[in-house]
């Protein structure tokens, strides 16, 4: 008479993996896991690059039209600052539109004595022959983007010495004109209202 089977030995939870190896029904078992970290790493070296060279093209592209271009018009043309000087009878309107009566800095209009820190040249008052390469130096001076309003008749064409050989007859024959502001003189009144005109043409053309 032969001795019955041995029984199978219990199946601990050290002895699996080798039980399954031996058996050969799982031989994935065995091999090493590739840990957590490591994924991470290769995911991050080449995710985030990509993702990041994707969202700059596309805040390149789009933030400049939506955001960028559009931030910088609204805070330009809601503080422009004039170059501080006068030509003429007109400029005596113009300092009187900063005084406590029109109190033109309300809008954001503050006159600036350097071209430098200026975006705006109101020219107002007779303009001569003898000043113009002052005022296109002085308009060469500021920085982009700039405009320009011809206040009063005399800017604007001439004016009452428009046939006078020593007068610019329009201001726009020396720089770019934006915006023209009529009467001899106008009155702070007619130069706010031409420097909000101005605003809305800086919006409009959204620059
Ligand atoms: S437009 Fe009239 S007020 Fe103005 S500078 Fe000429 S003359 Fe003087």
């Amino acid at each position: 008479m032969s001795a019955p089977p041995a029984p199978p030995m219990p199946r601990t939870a050290g002895s699996a993996a080798e039980a399954y190896r031996l058996e050969g029904e799982l031989p994935m078992v065995e091999q090493p896991a590739v840990p957590f970290v490591e994924i991470e790493t290769v995911r991050a070296r080449e995710f985030i690059p990509a993702a990041k060279e994707a969202f700059g093209a596309l805040i390149a592209e789009q933030g400049q039209a939506k955001l960028i271009r559009p931030t910088f018009n609204w805070a330009g043309r809601n503080s422009l600052f004039p170059l501080h000087w006068g030509l003429a009878c007109c400029a005596i309107e113009f300092a009187s539109a900063f005084s406590a009566r029109w109190d033109s800095e309300r809008f954001g209009i503050v006159p600036r004595s350097s071209p430098r820190q200026c975006d705006l040249m109101i020219v107002n008052g007779t303009v001569t022959w003898k000043v113009a390469h002052k005022l296109i130096t002085l308009y060469e001076q500021m920085p982009e983007p700039k405009w320009v309003i011809a206040m009063g008749n005399c800017a604007t064409g001439g004016g009452p010495f428009r046939t006078a050989y020593s007068v610019v007859p329009g201001v726009d024959k020396l720089v770019p004109v934006d915006v023209y502001i009529a009467g001899c003189p106008p009155r702070p009144e007619a130069m706010i209202d031409g420097i909000l005109r101005l605003e809305e043409l800086i919006r409009e053309r959204r620059e």
